[in-house]
């Protein structure tokens, strides 16, 4: 690893606008090496989150890394072994690999591509994440999932003629979505895409329509959401920063796709008359003016669109509701902010009669 003086620190620390861990945070070892923490993880909680090149030819307008004029590389064998190195020291559990464009899409693919497999080749079994790039051929895309735990390429934005807002280099149809659909093939259940929230004008709608297709055709393991950073010196340094709260409803929002299993329909009513996504509790908006869920008969459905009631709470409450009658707040074993946040959507009254002839027949 010595040798490499600041080419480490600075491709690391260019990484860090691509999410690769929900909740991540970077902490610094020593002045060469920073790691990506996900104090959530149960296996791999410590990622390397590096760039194999830090310049780039594309023009995207938020992007500081075209602006870089160090041109600091890291040739694949180099990367491979302070990777292998960090792995076998304990430093790291895993690897997330990106890159810039400084010229040819495929040859920067072929770099990404060897570095993994140098690193699979002497034995490397660490997670491993590997970013397709806008463009990349389907041979490659391939190749990359044969190898990696994840791959991902982003999404950016929300159609066509916000992304040429952003870049006049990329297409949307054709370097992103068709090559995310051959991701999809490749790696299903594995792949991950991100979208920068504020970067392009994008209404909140569009956003909505977006995650929509993409998990209704696509099926991405997760989706992404960052709030757009304006950086000095970038053609948006002089727009506005997406402020966080709006990325953060993107995550609830998320979740109640993912998680809890709404439907589309169920969460159109989330945008107002002008498709804006307001600054508050998507599930709690959707739970206003509902009629209390009985906790003594309602389905598992019903439970998790409760607010303060997720999938483990309501699996516990059915449970436990097999051999006795929830009569009240007292009878449920539910964190005391939760509970203060489902109260108003709950009845314990039931059906007596029915769950009583159930209870004892
Ligand atoms: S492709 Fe765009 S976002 Fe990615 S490094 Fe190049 S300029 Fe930046």
């Amino acid at each position: 690893m010595t040798g490499c003086g600041g080419k480490l620190a600075r491709l690391t620390s260019q990484s860090q606008y691509d999410i690769c861990v929900p909740g991540e945070c970077m902490q610094q070892l020593s002045t060469e090496i920073c790691i990506t923490r996900n104090p959530h993880a149960a296996g791999c909680n410590r990622l390397l989150k590096v760039l194999l090149h830090g310049s780039c030819s594309y023009d995207c307008a938020y992007c500081s890394v075209r602006l870089d004029r160090s041109h600091h590389s890291f040739a694949p064998h180099e990367l491979a072994e302070i990777v292998h190195e960090q792995y076998r020291n304990n430093l790291t559990g895993g690897l997330f690999l990106s890159s810039g464009v400084p010229h040819d899409t495929d040859d920067v693919m072929d770099g990404l591509i060897e570095t993994a497999r140098i690193l699979r080749g002497r034995g490397y079994p660490g997670y491993l994440h590997l970013k397709v790039l806008p463009g990349a051929s389907r041979d490659d895309i391939r190749e990359a999932a044969r190898l990696a735990d994840c791959i991902s390429l982003n999404v950016e934005t929300t159609g066509e003629s916000r992304l040429r807002f952003l870049s006049g280099i990329k297409d949307y149809a054709n370097d992103i979505i068709k090559r995310i659909g051959w991701i999809a093939d490749a790696a299903p259940g594995r792949f991950m895409t991100q979208l920068v929230i504020g970067a392009a004008g994008e209404t909140d709608r569009e956003i909505f329509d977006c995650i929509s297709s993409l998990y209704g055709q696509m099926h991405p393991s997760r989706i992404y959401y960052s709030g757009f950073h304006s950086l000095p010196k970038t053609r948006l340094s002089s727009h506005e920063s997406t402020p966080a709260w709006r990325p953060r409803r993107w995550y609830q929002v998320d979740s109640l796709i993912r998680e809890y299993g709404f439907s589309r329909k169920e969460l159109l009513p989330l945008l107002d008359d002008n498709g804006i996504l307001p600054n508050d509790d998507p599930k709690a908006l959707l739970a206003r003016g509902s009629d209390p869920v009985d906790l003594n008969s309602a389905s598992f459905a019903d439970l998790i669109r409760v607010p303060g009631i997720g999938p483990t709470t309501a699996r516990t409450i059915i449970a436990s509701r097999e051999d006795r009658w929830i009569r009240g707040p007292d009878d449920l074993d539910m964190d005391a902010a939760c509970l203060k946040r489902a109260m108003p959507y709950l009845a314990f009254e039931g059906t007596p009669r029915q769950a009583t002839l159930a209870l004892f027949g």
